[in-house]
């Protein structure tokens, strides 16, 4: 992993989920799993977040929700959409109400599989994003 600047600050959003991803979110914040170490720091802030953590599908109640986090994070910004259902709709794809995963509104980054997605998924898909961000910053550094 690169070397980081800052301490990535993340953002978690429960779009539609059934929680089971998001108890296995708030779990890598425990001493057990501890995504400390990388320097994250959780703030439920939009303005202040580098990376949003967002499980659930999307659907008629939750779009303009998501599409007004994201667009109030600065760039850059990294999306990790966390479980099946955030990646594509999962189980419930095919219900009247649901348009898909995260995908469908805002663009994601990294996948998470799983349902639930275990907390060394996410902890992977974490350390994946912060990659993301420190090459989205390079390259809009080398913009200025
Ligand atoms: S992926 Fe599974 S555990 Fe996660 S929100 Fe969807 S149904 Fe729940």
């Amino acid at each position: 992993m690169a070397y980081l600047k800052k301490s990535p600050w993340i953002l978690h959003y429960d779009g539609s989920s059934c929680n089971g991803c998001d108890i296995e979110v708030l779990a890598c914040l425990t001493p057990m799993y501890d995504v400390e170490r990388f320097g994250i720091v959780n703030t439920g802030n939009p303005k202040h977040a580098d990376i949003l953590l967002i499980t659930g599908s999307i659907n008629e109640q939750n779009i303009e929700v998501v599409k007004n986090l994201y667009s109030q994070m600065p760039n850059p910004k990294v999306v990790v959409a966390i479980g099946i259902c955030a990646t594509s709709g999962g189980v419930f794809r095919e219900c009247y109400n649901v348009m898909g995963g995260v995908d469908k509104v805002i663009p994601v980054d990294v996948y998470v599989p799983g349902c639930a997605a275990r907390p060394e998924s996410i902890i992977d898909g974490v350390v994946k994003a912060l990659g993301i961000l420190e090459q989205k910053k390079t390259e809009m550094d080398k913009k200025r």
